[in-house]
């Protein structure tokens, strides 16, 4: 795809102020350099609280994620927040990949 909406495919690199492992690329014509940790809804909350953007993960490279993409269940892929210099995510705010599903084990009869 070619134009001023872009999307690129991610490469992951290192942050030359932080030393942190980030992941750049251009979301639809915007450059956008995103951190590793998923991010769950509260995550997303907070990080759109504290004035950064929040992009999708997909095969083809980051969506911005803006009102409409972040109520809407279209996009699947690990929410993953703007790059800010030093900002841990609470592990209570981070994605989990742990199934929600507990195998059931009872009333198997072998
Ligand atoms: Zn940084």
């Amino acid at each position: 795809m070619t134009g001023p909406l872009i999307t690129t495919p991610v490469k992951p690199g290192i942050h030359a102020r932080c030393g942190a492992t980030v992941l750049t690329g251009h979301a639809e014509g915007l450059r956008a350099r995103v951190d590793l940790v998923p991010l769950n809804r509260a995550g997303e909350i907070h990080v759109l609280c504290a004035g950064l953007n929040t992009y999708t993960l997909t095969r083809d490279g980051l969506v911005h994620r803006d009102a409409g993409r972040i109520a809407g269940t279209a996009l699947t892929g690990p929410v993953l927040a703007e790059h800010a210099c030093h900002r841990q995510v609470p592990a209570d705010q981070r994605a989990t990949t742990t199934p929600t599903i507990t195998p059931r084990t009872e009333g198997i009869p072998y």
